[in-house]
Order: C-alpha cells, then structure tokens, then sequence
C-alpha cells in the first residue's frame, strides 16, 4: 500500500527548522503538483537548491511564513512553498495532476506527494479563522493554525475525513463496483464516508445497503490506509451478504455492480468477465486493490464465512 515505505521512515512529527539546500520542496496550484516524471527514474520533486534564489529565497520565504515545514522523510525535511509567482519556480519541472502519483514510482514520493497534498489543501482552505473570520498563522508549538485574533482562542488542526472500504463476500466471491463519471475507471469495493454520530461499521452496513440493496453482517475490520489524495483515512471492513440475489446498483453513484468469483480475479485487480480496466490503470497502491488479493489469495480467512 503507498503508506507501505520501509525502509524509508516517515516522520510526522512537527519539527519545523529552517530549510537546508537538499531538502524537499512541494509546490501545488490546485491539485496539480509541481514535479519531474522521468521514464526511468520517476517522479521527483524540486530540492530547496532548485529555487531561483536558492536556499536565501528559501530562508526568506521561511522567515515569511510562504515556506513552511511539513514533516520529514529518512533525513530529509519537506516544505510548502504556499504562495509563489511564476518567476520563484525552479526550472525543469512542470505541474502534473496528482492523480497520477497513485502509480507513479517511486513509492517513497508518492505517498510524499499525496501527503504533503492533503496538508496544502488544508493550509490553503483555513487561512481564515472559521469562527471570527481573522487571519490564520501557524501554531508555535504543534502542526495547527491560531487565529490572530487575541479574542478568539480558535486553534485549527488538520482534518482527516475517515471513509470506509467494504469487502462484501458471499461464498467465494466478492462485490465489486465500478463508478461512472470518474477518472479511475478500475474496480473498486463499496466504500463511502463516516457520518457523524455513526459507528465505522454502521457506515458499512449502510454504505452497502445504500449503493447496491444487499443487507451485511458479521463485519470485521481488516486494515486502515491515510489517503491523502481526498483528506481521508480509509478503513477497510470485510463483511458477508445476508441476501445477496437483491443486489441493485442505485443508479446515481455507481455504474456496475457485481459478484465475482476468486478466479475471475486477475493479479492486477481487473476482473476477466468485466472488460475492466487494464493493469496500467489499476491503482496497486490502494487498500482497496489490497482488499481484493487478500480475498483472491487467502481464502481461508474466509472459511468462517456461513456456506452457500
Ligand atoms: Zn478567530
């Protein structure tokens, strides 16, 4: 999964210190990432060096708050660069759609980029105090925004959105769906947000229920994967069909909806029987996929599973 970077560690504890000439910086304009996608090497990300200024636009950007800490990856900082003009770009790279870092290699700068994304957009969306509408400025001690103003004692931290992935069996085959009028045309599971006042597995049985009519239980969760793409932490749950002949796509959200056997399942997470998306399309980085060949290729974790 592309959380998964051992031996490579993430740190994300908020130690922030001014930029160092080979430290990272991510540079976003709206969810286009500035970056360099090399056929063999990769992606990559500009260092602090690559600024036209180099590390004193670096230092001075700092002291202004425009380049700000993120977290850190082995040895090396990571910063936001978050406001710039064209001129304050570092040559070479270009704005590339964050969509495609979800299989990009190396993995290592994936998951940097799709984290360091979901900190962007939560810098970008609270740079005003949603209570009394002053400014925002960084927290001294933590990774949150104070407001400025001293009446108001507001402190912002970055939101997380939990969603839920489903793994819906009966027997020996899975629910997969696929949704229309998206850019990930592979397949996917159920999946939906937590609302509030709801249990994760409520979610599950209702997500389920909602977008394709079939009633679970015996839910049990299986593994969790931060997303930041979408601001999420995903929470896989596995669960059995009580009735699965009603299945019903609802018609809005989802195209196809459909049981599948273990052996229609290819190694890429694409089914034979659906004319699904290619490899090259699938996304390996995701639980979801995980979820998919983890029931292809353990059916005894199913066992318990009530005969059909
Ligand atoms: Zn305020």
């Amino acid at each position: 999964m592309i959380q998964r970077i051992a031996p490579h560690v993430y740190h994300n504890e908020y130690t922030p210190q001014p930029p160092q000439a080979e430290d990272i910086v991510f540079i976003f304009r709206d969810r286009e990432i500035y970056a360099l996608q090399d056929p063999e090497a990769g992606v990559s990300f500009p260092q602090i060096r690559a600024l036209p200024g180099g590390l004193t636009q670096a230092l001075e950007a700092y002291a202004a708050q425009t380049l700000i800490f993120l977290f850190r990856l082995d040895d090396r900082s990571c910063y936001l660069l978050r406001t710039w003009e064209e001129a304050q770009l570092p040559a070479g790279y270009s704005f590339e759609n964050t969509f495609y870092l979800r299989r990009m290699n190396p993995q290592l700068m994936c998951f940097a980029g799709m984290t360091a994304l979901h900190l962007a957009v939560w810098y970008r969306d609270n740079r005003f105090c949603g209570r009394c509408g002053h400014p925002t400025a960084l927290h001294h001690i933590e990774r949150a925004l104070s407001c400025t103003d001293p009446a108001c004692t507001n402190i912002i931290y970055p939101r997380i959105s939990p969603a839920v992935i489903v793994g819906v069996t009966w027997g020996d085959r899975i629910l997969v769906t696929r949704y229309r009028d998206r850019p990930y045309r592979g397949m996917s599971l159920v999946a939906g947000f937590c609302e509030i006042g709801e249990e994760a597995e409520q979610t599950v049985a209702r997500e389920v229920l909602e977008e394709t009519g079939v009633h679970v239980d015996h839910i049990r969760y299986y593994a969790t994967q931060p997303w930041g793409f979408d601001g999420n932490l995903l929470l896989g749950y596995y669960c059995e069909a009580v009735d699965p002949e009603v299945i019903r796509p609802d018609g809005e959200e989802l195209a196809v909806a459909e049981w599948i056997p273990r052996s229609e399942i290819n190694t890429d997470g694409s089914v034979m029987t659906l004319n699904s998306a290619p490899a090259d399309e699938t996304n390996v980085t995701s639980l979801t996929l995980t979820m998919i060949l983890h029931f292809r290729d353990h059916p005894e974790d199913f066992a318990s599973d009530r005969a059909r």
